[in-house]
């Protein structure tokens, strides 16, 4: 029998939020990647788009979070507000069933900056955004980043080719050594290496290829 979500340990509020989206059975990316971010361990997922990517990494991070501690805990970054916006409702349907409130926070360009910096000062939980505006907002104070202790970057090899590594990489060296890191991709171009390496510790390698 296939196993469902039950055995890795997450929060009842994230299993009742599954059952509420008809979701019972965990992907392949899911089932080898959930049990690493649980630990604390940074994650290199590769697999191509459709197999679940961001509920491997989203599930165990809002399982791990410390509603109770008005912190920025968890920073996830995508290359496109369109990426970023779609990142931030799957983010907001399962918070939402949290018992302790989870505060998040969309980060995008096009929208009140002023307003935007006043309500990353109240340290949302988690902060969904685009790069440039991640950096913006670190760059005001308005972000602490020695409280983040989870930093994901999605769609990296998109991020790369939109010429937006450059400024996770700035994102990435204002925070703690200890971050764990989460880097998923379609693909794994050569040129994401020299950034792989210098901010991964000892990364879990989770390469899911199609059957053929
Ligand atoms: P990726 O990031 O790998 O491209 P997504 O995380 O966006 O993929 O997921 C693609 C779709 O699959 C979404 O509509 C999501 O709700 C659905 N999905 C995710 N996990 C499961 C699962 N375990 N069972 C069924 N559907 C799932
Ligand atoms: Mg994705």
């Amino acid at each position: 029998m296939p196993h469902n979500f039950e055995r890795f340990k997450l929060q009842p509020f994230l299993i009742n939020g599954l059952e509420q989206d008809g979701i019972t059975l965990p992907t392949e990316i899911q089932e080898r990647i959930i049990p690493s971010v649980l630990k604390g361990e940074d994650v290199i997922g590769r697999s191509k788009t459709g197999t679940g990517k961001t509920l491997a990494f989203m599930l165990p991070l809002l399982s791990k979070l410390d509603p109770e501690k008005t912190e920025t805990q968890v920073i996830i970054t995508a290359p496109t507000r369109e990426l970023a916006g779609q990142l931030y409702d799957v983010l907001t349907t399962y918070s939402a069933q949290s018992p302790a409130p989870i505060t998040t926070q969309l980060i995008v360009g096009g929208t009140d900056r002023l307003r935007m910096i006043d309500k990353v000062k109240q340290q949302p939980h988690v902060i969904v955004g685009t790069p440039g505006r991640i950096l913006d907002m670190m760059r005001e104070y308005a972000i602490q980043p020695a409280t983040v202790q989870s930093f994901v970057v999605d769609e990296a090899d998109q991020m790369l080719d939109m010429g937006f590594l450059e400024d996770v990489d700035t994102i990435a060296s204002l925070m703690d050594e200890d971050l764990q890191m989460l880097v998923f991709s379609a693909t794994l171009p050569e040129k994401l290496q020299p950034f792989l390496k210098k901010y991964l510790n000892q990364p879990k390698h989770v390469d899911v290829q199609p059957k053929v």
